[in-house]
């Protein structure tokens, strides 16, 4: 990777899946074709997931991917009360920690992004230590008629578009996702990014 060239966040959201095809060893693949190119990435972790899956979870955090939080039950953060918000995350922050051996704080998204912009819901979130990490590229990785090379090529494409600081929304089950990483991880080795934690572009110059 180049030193220079444009930060570019990979976030995979690891949960259960709610669409037609996809295999259970997806995950497995994404992190092994991570794991081949040196990339650090973002999973933000499902709990529920997390303990139907507890081992891969664990090579998650052994891989030394950044580890955040995705909540226990997948339900729209807006839905909830206050006090429901609380307890999903804690039970959440739960599975991860037992599974992975990480604490997800503060990294948090919120399934389908529903109330990404809601201030109600981010200061539910910071009360609980967390806050939400949105995105800027999506590529409907998750719709079933979406091809691998569709996916690689719209994710390369719009995470070069946004440029430094760009955070790609990837989900680790669907098969198309699992067959675009690889060609996407070249991509981005060949236009000279950088790919990164969310962590990392805060700390990162
Ligand atoms: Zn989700």
């Amino acid at each position: 990777m180049s030193e220079r060239g444009p930060r570019i966040a990979l976030t995979f959201d690891a949960e259960h899946p709610d669409r037609p095809r996809w295999a259970p060893d997806n995950a497995e693949r994404i992190l092994s074709a991570l794991r081949e190119a040196g990339v650090r990435a973002t999973f933000f972790i499902q709990g529920r997931w997390a303990l139907a899956r507890p081992e891969t979870a664990r090579r998650i955090a052994e891989d030394g991917h950044l580890v955040g939080h995705h909540s226990h039950h997948h339900a729209p953060m807006t839905t909830l009360t206050e006090e429901g918000i609380r307890r999903d995350l804690e039970e959440g922050e739960r599975a991860i920690r037992e599974t992975t051996g990480r604490d997800p704080r503060p990294w948090f998204r919120c399934p389908f992004g529903a109330g990404h912009d809601d201030p109600w819901v981010l200061e539910a979130l910071a009360a609980s230590g967390y806050r939400n990490v949105h995105w800027h590229v999506e590529v409907e990785d998750w719709e079933p008629w979406r091809a691998p090379e569709q996916v690689a090529e719209d994710a390369l494409r719009g995470a070069l578009e946004h440029g430094d600081g760009a955070v790609v929304l990837l989900h680790t089950w669907p098969d198309a996702t699992a067959d675009a990483v690889p060609a996407l991880l070249v991509g981005l080795r060949e236009a000279g990014a950088r790919a990164v934690t969310v962590e990392e572009l805060e700390t990162l110059p």
